[in-house]
């Protein structure tokens, strides 16, 4: 792990290491991040696999510019009226601690959202930060840098003693400037609302667009239960049925013309074909042909949005080993099967 003050040379070597699907925690006005190219799905569920975290939750993708915003965000899907008030804000909040909910554009990977189809984005006030997520592909997605459980980091040596050798770089910008989260605000929805408080003020927002609704002004753990993506038990239901079974179990499911079969790895495949002789049209689909957690991580959203869309009236999905991502992996899985 490399461990650099900001200059413009550790910032460019940091650049490189994002460019090259690598992980590099750098500092914001807000807290540190932990950030990946928002476009490469496997460097993304890189973050996750430091985090440890046993599920995955959206990430906020930074931007450096506002002309970049239509590289992450499908614009085409706002209203006019909400377009317009998107730029109201943009024009005075941004750059700033404000993250915006908007519809994400179809290049951003699933896993950067946890599956939704809206991305929460940011252009974040700080030097450093910018002149990196600018070298970089322009859009950097990073969750704050600490581990699960512990507390959102404000300096550099918190991300060092925390995450240390899991990170390939950290950029020392010293201690952040407002060492609070963003305020997350979500416009796509009829009702605008914060879905979290944090470094923009409500008022500061409402001066622009009028009233808006805080559904955080009940208790926090109200907020995270309704409006935290990754609580909703419903949201990583896809459409199609979806059963979730052990390798030993899914080796044992009969092949049936109506069921898609997703297997975490090659070899259970093969055991199941050699078992149970399906039609050569049969839906399956594997997440990982080496068994690897951080591919199948990396391929799991795109697999069963593609799965729900192949008409079966149910899916077959083998659990991953109960072990780092999988841990992640089976979260949801199980959460889509209730
Ligand atoms: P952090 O992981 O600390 O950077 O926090 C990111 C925050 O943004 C979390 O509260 C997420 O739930 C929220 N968030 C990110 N993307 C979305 C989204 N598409 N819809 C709603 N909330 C989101
Ligand atoms: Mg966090």
């Amino acid at each position: 792990m490399i461990f650099l003050p900001t200059s413009s040379e550790s910032i460019k070597q940091a650049a490189e290491i994002l460019r090259n699907g690598g992980l590099v925690a750098f500092p914001t006005e807000t807290v540190y991040g932990l950030g990946a190219d928002a476009f490469n799905s496997q460097a993304l569920a890189k973050v996750f696999e430091a985090k440890n975290r046993p599920h995955f939750n959206p990430l906020i993708i930074h931007i450096a510019s506002i002309d970049t915003l239509e590289k992450v965000a499908d614009l085409s899907l706002l209203s006019e009226e909400r377009r317009q008030k998107l730029f109201l804000i943009t024009d005075k909040l941004w750059p700033g601690p404000l993250s915006l909910i908007l519809p994400k554009n179809e290049k951003i990977p699933g896993i950067a959202t946890a599956g939704l189809p809206t991305a929460a984005i940011r252009f974040c006030d700080h030097d450093a930060a910018q002149k990196l997520i600018s070298l970089s592909t322009g859009a950097v997605a990073a969750p704050s840098a600490n581990p699960f459980g512990s507390l959102s980091p404000t300096r550099a040596e918190h991300v060092r003693d925390k995450l240390g050798e899991k990170v390939d770089m950290i950029l020392d910008g010293g201690p952040a400037r407002i060492g609070i989260e963003s305020t997350v605000l979500d416009i796509t929805n009829e009702t605008i609302k914060i879905l979290r408080p944090g470094g923009t003020p409500k008022e500061a927002i409402e001066k622009l667009i009028g009233h808006i609704t805080d559904s955080s002004t009940t208790t926090e753990n109200t907020v995270t239960k309704i409006i935290s993506p990754g609580q909703l038990k419903s949201h990583y239901a896809p459409k199609t049925p979806l059963g979730v079974l052990s390798q030993k179990e899914i080796i044992n499911q009969p092949y049936d013309v109506d069921n898609a079969f997703l297997f975490f790895d090659s070899a259970t495949r093969d055991a199941w074909i050699k078992l149970q002789k399906p039609d050569k049209t049969a839906v399956v689909r594997v997440l990982s042909e080496t068994g690897m957690a951080l591919e199948a991580a990396s391929r799991l959203f795109e697999t069963l949005h593609d799965l729900d869309n192949c008409k079966v009236s149910k899916i077959f999905t083998q659990l991953a080993p109960q072990e780092g991502l999988g841990e992640a992996i089976n979260d949801r899985l199980k959460r889509g099967s209730s």
